[in-house]
C-alpha cells in the first residue's frame, strides 16, 4: 500500500534498523524504543489489523520474534500485537513488538 509508512520501509524508502528480511516476514528495529532491542517483526502482506492477514503470511512471525530475543540476549520479553486504534494501534500495517525487559539494575537498557 503505497501511503503505509511499514510498506516503504519493507521497499527501503524509509530508512531502518534492518535485523531480518525474508520473502514474506521482515524485521527491524522500533524508532522509540520502550527498552534496548524493541523490535518490530511484521509480513510483508499489507493489513491493518491481524485478520487482515492470510494465515500463511503469519507463520514467521513468532519464529523470528524467539530469534531476535535470543540475539538481543534478553530474558524476559514482552511480544505484544495492536488491533485498532482503542487497542492502542497507531500503525496501520500489523506489527508484532518484541520489548525486552530488562532488570532493575539495568535500568532503561
Ligand atoms: P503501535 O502502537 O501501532 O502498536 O506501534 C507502532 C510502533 O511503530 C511504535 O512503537 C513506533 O515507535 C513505531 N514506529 C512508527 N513509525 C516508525 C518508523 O518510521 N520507523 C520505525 N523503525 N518504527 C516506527
Ligand atoms: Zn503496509
Amino acid at each position: 500500500m503505497a501511503a503505509c509508512i511499514f510498506c516503504k520501509i519493507i521497499k527501503g524508502e524509509i530508512p531502518s534498523m534492518k535485523l531480518f528480511e525474508s520473502e514474506r516476514t521482515f524485521a527491524f528495529l522500533d524508532i522509540q524504543p520502550l527498552s534496548r532491542g524493541h523490535s518490530l517483526i511484521i509480513p510483508k502482506h499489507h493489513g491493518a489489523k491481524l485478520h487482515d492477514i492470510p494465515d500463511d503470511q503469519l507463520h514467521e512471525i513468532l519464529p523470528v520474534a524467539k530469534k531476535i530475543a535470543s540475539a538481543v540476549g534478553c530474558e524476559d520479553y514482552n511480544i505484544l500485537q495492536n488491533n485498532g486504534r482503542i487497542a492502542h494501534q497507531v500503525v496501520d500495517h500489523v506489527h508484532f513488538h518484541m520489548i525486552p525487559k530488562p532488570n532493575e539494575k539495568e535500568g532503561l537498557g
